[in-house]
């Protein structure tokens, strides 16, 4: 399974075999096309087909390739976005929905898991969330009460399976944990059985509304549907949504101990900012310890290694590492007011729907977004339609224009030679890295590989034209504003983007 980024995760290290996904594009008109292969595309495309529409997953690399084959995995009923804060935003009655939701999707998991993908490692588990000082003891006390009124359960607690002093500490039960990966892989072989169509290596490129059928223009041809899902992390092109959910990175890395009895028995949070976030996961006879976090906003960070490194040494405080087997690390994306966007996309076709926005809840919240989308498109209503329709937003004034005019240019062309010659900072460039440098006028993000080779690439994002940012981490190119992401090439990794870098030839 090969996943957006350089680094390999525990998930596609670890997936059960590789999953095929081609064939010939269905001829007959269908009735949704489900565009992306991660958690919320194929547990959308499975609800569909087994509601008896015909459906098709277009995933532009592989299932996995996503967020999903970088994730952390925890299951949580419990989210983000405090229920305390919830309530004080949206009201207790909604606050009270998005709960009844997430406990519906969480159960939804534990079936598909139990059904359809066995050897996925699906366990309960409880979750610990704990506050070092007096100013986290009131933000848990708010927490707690705010779990209570939604009716979830939620304690505080003396102990915490966790080897770090605390002062107050909160047990929320009802989470759970899985292989992600192995999970995708059970609901991709069966949506396949159903007759579901999957397609990999088929990025939807353009859309084009037609009276009779969306006309779907992918890398493999064309297809035509009634209806179609952007189940792509964030919806690909322009779209309001993409000034409404911020993109960022976070680190994860799994390890082995050794004493196997530190492991910590459950899901652990400590209330830093950012957090860090700890489980454990048995694979293939391995116990290993799960740890993340350092998080920062895409393209804001010069050194992504060194998140790496402070990540490791905030565990090896904690922990007595005999080895860090897995580091790898991956994009989420915050929405403005903290819930979800699921529904209808704004100034867009009327039979288009997206969902995005899960902050770190996608493993529930894609979930919930398959039931949501399901119920929209077979019954045309959802009792979660109000709480998340992404029309929530209000659209500034002129964004219409903006919208029309804004770019997604072109890229594939190869721009005019960059001449290499009196430019010290190429020489400087060591195997690995990636800079973007500025000569004459002009500038071109350039990196160079281990056996030498320069790669350069236009930095101007093919989104919206915002300047590119170096990830050595993961050896992309990642745009700060939207979160597009590009490898060293110019190729697309990651939506909103559709096109490629432009290439440039460094003389
Ligand atoms: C480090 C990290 C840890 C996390 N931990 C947790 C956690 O513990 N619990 C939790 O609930 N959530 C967690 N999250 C969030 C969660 O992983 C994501 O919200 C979730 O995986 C998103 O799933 P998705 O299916 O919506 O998107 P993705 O998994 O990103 O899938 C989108 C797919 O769409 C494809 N695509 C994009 N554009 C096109 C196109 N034009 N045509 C065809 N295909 C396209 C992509 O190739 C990709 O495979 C974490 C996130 C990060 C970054």
């Amino acid at each position: 399974m090969q996943r957006d980024g350089y680094r390999k995760s525990l998930w596609q290290d670890t997936t059960l075999s590789e999953t095929s996904g081609v064939g010939e594009l269905p001829f007959d008109i269908l009735d949704v096309v489900v565009v992306g292969g991660g958690i919320t595309g194929l547990s959308t495309a499975l609800a569909l087909r087994n509601a008896g529409l015909s459906c098709m997953v277009a995933e532009a690399k592989n299932i996995g390739f996503g967020t999903t084959g970088g994730t952390s995995a925890h299951i949580n009923t419990v989210l983000e976005l405090s229920y305390d804060r919830m309530i004080s935003k949206f009201g207790e009655e909604d606050a009270k929905l998005v709960a009844r939701g997430a406990v519906e999707a969480c159960d939804r998991i534990r079936q598909l898991a139990e059904l359809h993908a066995p050897k996925c490692n699906w366990s309960e588990q409880m979750a610990y969330l704990f506050a070092q000082d007096e100013k986290q003891a009131e933000e848990l006390d708010k927490i707690v009460a705010g779990t209570q009124a939604v009716g979830l359960p939620a304690s505080f607690v003396e102990q915490v399976p966790f080897p770090k002093a605390f002062v107050k500490a909160a047990r929320f039960a009802g989470q759970a944990q899985f292989h992600p990966a192995r999970y995708l892989q059970g609901l991709a072989a069966v949506f396949k059985e159903a007759g579901g169509v999957l397609m990999e290596d088929c990025r939807v490129l353009e859309v084009d509304p037609k009276e009779e059928a969306l006309e779907v223009t992918t890398e493999r041809g064309t297809v035509r549907a009634r209806h179609l899902v952007y189940a792509t992390h964030i919806p690909p092109g322009v779209s309001i949504l993409h000034f409404r959910n911020a993109p960022y990175r976070s680190y994860v890395l799994a390890a082995r101990l050794r004493l196997e009895a530190e492991l910590p028995a459950g899901l652990v949070y400590d209330m830093e900012d950012p957090y860090h976030y700890y489980r454990t996961e048995d694979v293939d006879g391995d116990r290993l310890l799960i740890a993340g976090g350092c998080d920062h906003k895409t393209g804001h960070e010069e050194d992504t290694e060194e998140r790496f490194r402070e990540l490791e040494s905030h565990v090896r405080g904690l922990f007595s590492l005999e080895a860090v087997t897995h580091q790898w690390s991956s994009q989420y994306f915050e929405p403005a007011d903290g819930l979800p966007y699921i529904g209808k996309l704004p100034m867009a076709d009327d039979r288009i729907y997206v969902a995005t926005g899960f902050n770190g809840n996608g493993m529930t919240l894609g979930t919930l977004a398959s039931i949501v989308l399901t119920d929209l498109i077979t019954k045309k209503g959802s009792p979660y339609e109000k709480v998340f329709d992404p029309a929530r937003v209000s659209v500034v004034a002129g964004f219409s224009n903006f919208v029309k005019e804004a770019v997604d240019v072109v890229g594939h062309l190869v721009a005019a030679p960059f001449p290499a010659k009196g430019m010290p900072e190429l020489d400087e460039l060591k195997p690995g890295d990636g800079r973007v440098v500025n000569h004459d006028g002009r500038s071109m993000a350039v990196h160079r590989d281990e056996a030498g080779t320069l790669h350069a690439v236009d930095p101007a994002c093919s989104h919206i034209k915002c300047t590119v940012a170096w990830n050595g981490a993961e050896r992309s190119w990642d745009c700060p504003c939207h979160g597009s992401r590009f490898n060293v090439d110019g190729e697309v990794l990651t939506a909103p983007s559709r096109k490629p870098l432009q290439r440039v030839d460094v003389g």
